[in-house]
């Protein structure tokens, strides 16, 4: 199995700012905040990018969009509204190799982005 960054974060090898936590996903916050609030939410299992995906792993998708759902209930700014990104791949700037959702909020996000 790869080993990643975002594996070695999760395994608290590399000092992070954690914030949730469940069976299948942890959340820290970006060390390069693009928002007030900009939060990682990462899979447990480490699928490189959306590509990988395969259709027996689709609940991990899932699990991090409800991760997300749930820190913004949790914090107050889910019906003020936030922004869940997964980049993929060069076109749209990926740098780490470990398929994770960007939850951004705390600030007007245009649309569309730049
Ligand atoms: P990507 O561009 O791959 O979608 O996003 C990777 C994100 O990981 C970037 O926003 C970057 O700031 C963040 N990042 C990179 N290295 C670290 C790190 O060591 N700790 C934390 N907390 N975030 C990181």
């Amino acid at each position: 199995m790869t080993d990643t960054l975002f594996s070695k974060i999760i395994r608290r090898e590399i000092p992070a700012d954690i914030v949730f936590e469940n069976a299948h996903v942890v959340g820290f916050r970006d060390i390069n905040p693009q928002a007030p609030v900009h939060v990682l939410f990462v899979p447990r299992d480490p699928v490189p990018t959306l590509n990988d995906l395969r259709h027996d792993q689709a609940e991990l998708v899932g699990q991090l969009a409800l991760a997300a759902a749930q820190y913004a209930r949790e914090q107050g700014f889910a019906e003020a509204g936030y922004r869940v990104v997964i980049n993929t791949n060069a076109a749209a700037g990926q740098t780490v190799f470990h398929i994770h959702l960007h939850l951004l909020a705390g600030r007007t996000l245009s649309w569309p982005p730049g």
